[in-house]
């Protein structure tokens, strides 16, 4: 499963599970990182378990939309 793929496995999880397209997905080597607006711990911890459940992902992350790595400008990577 490439890395495409399995962010859109979460995805769909996550999706399924919230009700919306609330959570954004990140995959890079089987490694996901979630990010949404709401920054609610017990979600975070849901979404970490639903995305875990996911075959492939072998580690999850979860941040709030401003403070993800992954949208953050390249030159702070
Ligand atoms: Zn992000």
């Amino acid at each position: 499963m490439t890395d495409d793929e399995l962010r859109r496995a979460v995805e769909r999880e996550l999706d399924r599970y919230a009700g919306w397209s609330r959570w954004l997905v990140h995959v890079r080597d089987g490694e996901a990182v979630l990010c949404d607006d709401l920054d609610d711990p017990v979600e975070q911890h849901m979404a970490t378990i639903i995305a875990a459940s996911v075959p492939g992902v072998r580690h999850v992350d979860t941040h709030h939309r401003a403070r993800c790595p992954h949208h953050s400008p390249p030159t702070a990577a």
